[in-house]
């Protein structure tokens, strides 16, 4: 059933007559498009607070995040900085080992090793300057180029250690007194005669231990004529030395003695005026001081 409506306009103070305006809509129809209409308005407000709080929601996570960025790079910042403090203390470091590389290898008579070495990019393939890093990278090859270094160091400090092993510097007596010198001098036993003495006379208590000079290997250990009890004992590179006049040896041929091992008690045998060692040397046969190797 169709109702008619009117809405009447009423003009103000009465000017002129209220004008009606007529339709002839539902009452139902009025409220249901009302209803529509409200619902519709009130959707498109919700809608719309959805979308900023979304917006607002992304904007706070981006600050949060730009703050996390700031606060890692500041903590950047320090990292390299401690970084390059390190890089400085390790090339302090590096110049001392390049100090003390060149020391060691003027000590021990070492080329220097350049095999292998890497090239930098400033003066290490020289190693007469010290080497600068200028990263960590950079430290960290040149601290390699080092411990490879300091292995043919520690080879060539063995072998001059053993070859130190094989020289003459031990005293064949320890409470001896040098009694006689070597070279030319007049005939101990008298007369106006001079005689070569090939060696040196150490005047020592009879039975005073006597010790290898060097490590080395026995070759005689006998009586032998003037000389008496006498013991020889090849060091290797040329080198022998014998102890003589003894009044015991104590070591046998092919024996391996070490530097300062005792090898023989002094006495007075063979040709001598009274207890002493006589201490010779040879270097590939010639007779030499055997002194000379103790400067
Ligand atoms: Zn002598």
């Amino acid at each position: 059933m169709r109702k008619r409506y009117s809405v009447i306009i009423v003009p103000p103070e009465n000017e002129k007559t209220p004008r009606q305006i007529e339709f002839t809509i539902t009452g139902k129809k009025i409220l249901l498009a009302a209803a529509a209409l409200f619902l519709f308005a009130v959707s498109l407000l919700s809608v719309a607070n959805i979308i900023q709080a979304a917006y607002i929601k992304e904007a706070q996570q981006k600050i949060a995040y730009n703050d996390a960025l700031e606060k890692e790079i500041a903590a950047k910042k320090l990292e390299i900085e401690r970084l390059n403090e390190m890089t400085a203390l390790i090339n302090a470091d590096l110049q001392a080992i390049a100090a003390y590389e060149t020391e060691i290898n003027s000590v021990l008579d070492v080329e220097t090793p350049t095999s292998g070495a890497p090239e930098l990019s400033r003066g290490s393939s020289d190693r007469q300057e010290a080497p600068v890093a200028a990263s960590l990278d950079e430290a960290a090859v040149h601290v390699a180029s080092y411990t490879r270094s300091m292995k043919e160091i520690y080879s060539a400090s063995l072998a001059f250690n053993e070859t130190l092993r094989h020289l003459p510097t031990v005293y064949p007596v320890k409470n001896g007194v040098l009694s006689s010198g070597y070279g030319y001098r007049s005939n101990p036993f008298g007369g106006r005669t001079s005689e070569f003495h090939d060696g040196v006379d150490y005047s020592c208590p009879y039975g005073s231990p006597v010790y290898a000079a060097a490590a080395g290997t026995v070759v005689f250990s006998s009586y032998e004529g003037g000389f008496g009890y006498k013991v020889s004992i090849d060091h290797g590179n040329g080198i022998v030395t014998y102890y003589a006049h003894n009044s015991r040896n104590l070591v046998q041929p092919g024996d391996i003695v070490d530097k300062g091992e005792l090898i023989a008690y002094s006495g007075n045998s063979g040709r001598s005026t009274g207890p002493h060692l006589h201490f010779g040397a040879s270097v590939n046969g010639a007779s030499v001081n055997p002194l000379s190797f103790y400067d």
